[in-house]
């Protein structure tokens, strides 16, 4: 019985529930190649799920049982479009996924947004999970590094998970941060922070945010932290009434913030403000940021914002803007710039005139969007792998389907592929590092680092 030669674009959570859905599922042989541009693999997981949240990053023992099949290789530090092209791909391999995530950062489109201080929270993350893209020396970790010492106030525009994220790194101790994976020179820069006040800002009222309970309750449980909510901003119209009546997370989101609104302030090093109603109108400084001016909103039927005539003034030295992540087109693949996503029906890649293209797939946040949990990756896997599995045995064969020879073209091209038992060396010198240090693991952060090690 033949082999199906296929290719997986990204090693992270949408790119390995699928690998594990078509192990599951396919009834022929396959042979599968998971390609990632960075060198470690886990994607999301590994440099995405805040470093506090281990019980997450658990998955990892599940993704790990992915790559010990004898017939899934992980190549990493391996770039799509570069290293590795479509036409390669379409020679190499019967089949391709793309399961590259979304990794671009959505920009607020206010004056202001290019200033000093002005930053993505996507930067802020990679910044703090050691991602080789923000590690020592390079342009994101400089400017982030250069602002926190200054840091005594920090607004965060958006009210989603991310945004939570981001303000509990922000506000816990370094003491308590020194516990997790957090490189060495983050925690060095985060010492230095005199952050007091950090300012949650939500375009919608409180019924519409888009964080999960779980995290909310998390702020109100750090230490030597208060939770300020103002209960005149949890006045809801009928409208916004009706609707926590059939959404279990917005009405215990709603008790959640009404318990932290009667919290008494104490005299705690940091404050997290939770603000409601507001849109940033711009943001303002000379060279770098020094606030923000805010606009009143109220909502419409449709719970939109829409801007009323009072504006407001915050004064920050930082801006994290997570208002959402959009997916990044892969060269040569069809790619819907407007929704930011590769366009598909369960999981088959179309064409401009909705024809699926043979061969290719999309799976993930590059296919659905950024949205979901990364459990939510799994439901997605499944449908895609069905959609594959369905089609394998009528596809055209691969010119050359042997795995050595894209071995021998990655080298041609000045590639140095890291392969599973080079990321499980690079792995377990990670744990030993971190036992020196009493912590689960210390990451290598870049990219000389890995290959030196492999
Ligand atoms: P998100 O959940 O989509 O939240 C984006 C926030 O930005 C929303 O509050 C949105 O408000 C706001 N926003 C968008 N455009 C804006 C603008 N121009 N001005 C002001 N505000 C604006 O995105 P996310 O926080 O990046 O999270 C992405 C996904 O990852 C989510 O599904 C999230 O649950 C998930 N995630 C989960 C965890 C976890 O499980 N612990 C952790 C991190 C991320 P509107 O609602 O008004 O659009």
């Amino acid at each position: 019985m033949k082999t199906h030669r296929i290719a997986v674009i990204g090693a992270g959570p949408s790119a390995l529930f699928l690998v594990a859905a078509l192990l599951e599922r396919a009834t022929d042989p396959v042979s599968i190649d998971v390609i990632d541009r960075l060198p470690a693999p886990y994607g999301l997981v590994r440099y995405g799920v805040a470093p506090d949240h281990a019980n997450i990053k658990a998955i990892i023992t599940t993704f790990q049982k992915v790559f010990e099949r004898e017939n899934v290789r992980f190549l990493g530090n391996v770039e799509f479009g570069r290293d590795l092209t479509l036409a390669d791909v379409q020679r190499h391999y019967d089949a391709v996924c793309y399961a590259n995530g979304a990794s671009k950062d959505r920009h607020l489109g206010v004056p202001g947004e290019e200033l000093e201080g002005s930053i993505s929270a996507t930067e802020f993350v990679m910044w703090y999970s050691g991602h080789p893209d923000a590690a020592l020396g390079t342009d994101i970790h400089q400017r982030i590094a250069a602002i926190v010492p200054s840091l005594r106030t920090v607004a965060v525009v958006g009210a989603g998970n991310v945004a939570v994220d981001v303000t509990r790194i922000l506000a816990k101790s370094v003491a308590e941060l020194r516990t997790t994976d957090i490189p060495e020179y983050v925690l060095d820069a985060l010492s230095q922070s005199q952050v007091r006040d950090i300012h949650v800002i939500a375009r919608r009222g409180p019924a519409q945010a888009k964080f999960t309970t779980a995290e909310l309750r998390e702020l109100g449980e750090i230490p030597n932290v208060d939770v300020v909510v103002d209960a005149n901003e949890l006045v809801l119209d009928d409208a916004s009434v009706a609707s926590i009546a059939s959404s279990a997370i917005a009405k215990r989101n709603m008790d959640v913030l009404g318990e932290f609104s009667t919290r008494p302030r104490t005299d705690a090093a940091r404050r997290i403000h939770l603000r409601f109603f507001l849109s940033p109108l711009e943001i303002v400084g000379e060279g770098h940021v020094s606030g923000m001016r805010l606009q009143k909103n109220v909502l419409d039927e449709a719970f939109n914002a829409v801007p009323i005539d009072v504006t407001t003034h915050l004064e920050t030295e930082l801006v994290l803007r997570s208002v959402g992540y959009r997916g990044v087109a892969l060269d040569g693949v069809v790619f819907d710039e407007r929704r930011g996503v590769i366009p598909s029906e369960l999981g088959r890649v179309l064409d401009a005139n909705g024809r699926a293209l043979s061969g290719q797939y999309a799976g993930g946040c590059i296919n659905r969007g950024p949205t979901g949990v990364i459990g939510t990756n799994k439901g997605d896997a499944v449908e895609t792998a069905k959609s594959m599995i369905a089609d394998l045995p009528a596809l055209a064969s691969c010119a050359n389907p042997e795995p050595a020879a894209v071995d021998a073209l990655l080298r041609d091209r000045g590639a140095r592929p890291i392969d599973w038992q080079g990321w499980l060396e690079i792995d377990r010198r990670e744990i030993e590092e971190g036992a020196k240090s009493g912590r689960a693991r210390v990451k290598l952060t870049n990219l000389e680092q890995y290959l030196e090690r492999v």
